[in-house]
């Protein structure tokens, strides 16, 4: 693999040594960039904002400090994501750590399913909840989150959670969080008028910026200009001429269904995700693609965030995204950890002004 890692050990670190053995058994044997830049100030109890391509590794990134905190000072964090599945996907990796060297406990908090299981895990007093913000607020409103313990907040994916659909719910949260806390914000994108908003959540914050070139995901970038009667025999043809997996990802809920049903009947091995499928499904869906059971993911944005899943080929802007950050994230899901990737855009007439205004370096390809 071809991740940038850096010379640096996690043993600079001054980690438990728990957390060093567990490391290694993990196969993480160098710390990232991003890593190398974040993991010293967080263990310091700075607050930090940062910046730092998709699939650099800013999950171990804030993970790290606060699996090394819980164990040395019995703190808790709190892990606010904007998707399910992105929180599941955390879960599961901070349950790795746990299972090898019983580092904390965690409770997952995130919509879709019943809420006593979580009553329960949340009585369990864990040290890491991971939720989504609605689901976290209706136990706030229980009084089921143990508020007072928590002294460590990490929103990830932050751009996203405080644009006007998730600001409200963040600002509900946090202001129910004690005063004295650390409080740290990832994306790979930061707007000036977010990081702005951003500011007023944090206290004194470091800023990193790890925009190095050589760090940057290696993705082919292409688009191709299309009637829109023909993008669906287009689509096609893209995925034939593809042997790995694919994310395509649509503009709604309804066309997701309809593209999923088309290429199905066309014989390809395809799942879907989107927000009007039940969490089963949607778990399931991410579940078969992991797997290689189903080739090809067709999705709305929601699986544009933080979703790491290994290898993934190819990513397909059947229709474009509203904005070059939404572009980023969802090209983001390939060429991770120094993997390579290819992303392709059908470019409609329509869309060809917001195709401009986005500004990318891509070729334009015939097909
Ligand atoms: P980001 O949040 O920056 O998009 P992730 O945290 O999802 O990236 O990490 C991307 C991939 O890189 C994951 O599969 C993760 O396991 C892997 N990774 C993270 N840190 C390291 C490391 N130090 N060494 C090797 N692989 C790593
Ligand atoms: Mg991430």
């Amino acid at each position: 693999m071809d991740l940038t890692l850096t010379n640096n050990s996690f043993q600079n670190f001054n980690l438990p040594i728990k957390i060093v053995e567990s490391l290694k058994k993990l196969k993480y044997t160098n710390p990232t960039q991003i890593q190398s830049q974040s993991i010293p100030p967080l263990m310091e109890g700075k607050d930090v904002l940062a910046k730092s391509h998709t699939g650099s590794g800013k999950t171990l990134a804030f993970l790290i400090p606060l699996l090394a905190k819980i164990s040395t000072q019995k703190s808790t964090g709190l892990i606010l994501v904007p998707t399910r599945e992105l929180a599941l996907q955390v879960f599961e990796q901070v349950k790795k750590f746990d299972q090898l060297g019983h580092i904390c406990k965690s409770a997952l908090i995130i919509g879709g399913t019943p809420m006593y299981p979580q009553v329960k895990q949340l009585w369990a007093r864990p040290n890491i909840i991971i939720g989504t913000p609605g689901r976290i607020i209706d136990h706030l409103d229980k009084k089921t989150i143990p508020v007072s313990a928590i002294n460590f907040l990490v929103i990830d994916e932050a751009d996203r959670m405080m644009d006007m659909g998730f600001l409200p719910q963040v600002k509900d949260i946090i202001s129910c969080l004690p005063k004295e806390k650390q409080t740290v914000l990832f994306s790979a994108t930061f707007p000036p008028d977010i990081k702005k908003i951003a500011h007023t959540f944090l206290n004194e914050p470091l800023l990193i910026e790890n925009q190095e070139k050589r760090e940057k995901p290696k993705i082919k970038e292409t688009h191709v200009e299309v009637n829109p009667n023909f993008k669906g025999d287009m689509l096609q043809k893209l995925l034939q001429s593809e042997s790995g997996t694919a994310i395509v990802f649509v503009k709604t809920k309804h066309k997701t269904e309809r593209l999923a049903h088309m290429l199905a009947k066309k014989g390809f091995k395809v799942g879907q995700i989107h927000g009007n499928r039940s969490q089963n499904q949607r778990q399931n869906a991410i579940k078969s693609f992991t797997s290689g059971e189903s080739r090809i993911l067709v999705a709305t944005d929601i699986a544009a965030r933080g979703i790491d899943v290994f290898n993934v080929s190819l990513i397909v802007n059947f229709d474009l995204p509203h904005c070059s950050d939404d572009y980023i994230h969802r090209i983001g899901r390939t060429g991770r950890a120094g993997l390579e990737g290819k992303a392709i855009s059908l470019i409609t007439p329509e869309e060809r002004g917001l195709w401009q205004r986005m500004g990318r370096v891509s070729k334009s390809i015939s097909f």
